[in-house]
């Protein structure tokens, strides 16, 4: 398969600058695969797993949030939280989903019900990726 680059960066900085051969990962309107030669995108980024193959093999990471451009070429993705599977913290994840999941049935308005279902959607995205499941 054709190769093509793409940036990755968060408000840390670059996660992945290099050539990748796809992108699959989850927009507000439902999964999409980037492939070398994809005609100009702008989506709207979802929480959830990011699969990238590189030299013919799949790397998984969790994303949350942001926006994938496809601009002449060029194919960026800024998200909010990007991590590779080997970097996630698996342990953290699940005290992070406990603590979301108890938040959520003691939540009183709709902001904390956002913000306490935002952190279990990144925190079951992480232990999906770190389970490969
Ligand atoms: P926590 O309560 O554990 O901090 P969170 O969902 O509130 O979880 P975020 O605000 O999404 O955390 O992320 C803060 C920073 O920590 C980001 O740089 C993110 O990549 C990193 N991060 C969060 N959880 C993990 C994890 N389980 N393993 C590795 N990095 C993580």
């Amino acid at each position: 398969m054709r190769a093509f680059h793409i940036e990755i960066v968060t408000p840390d900085g670059l996660a992945y600058d290099g050539d990748v051969e796809s992108v699959l990962l989850r927009t507000t309107e439902g999964d999409i695969e980037i492939l070398a030669g994809h005609s100009d995108l702008l989506a709207s980024v979802a929480t959830g797993r990011v699969r990238l193959i590189i030299d013919g093999k799949p790397r998984y990471a969790s994303a949350s949030g942001g926006f994938l451009s496809v601009k002449e070429k060029e194919v960026r993705l800024c998200t909010i939280t990007f991590e590779f599977a080997e970097d996630i913290d698996l342990k953290r994840a699940e005290k992070a989903k406990e603590r979301a999941e108890a938040a959520l049935s003691t939540v009183t308005d709709d902001r904390e019900e956002r913000i306490a279902k935002a952190k279990l959607m990144r925190a079951l995205s992480r232990i999906k990726v770190a389970t490969k499941k």
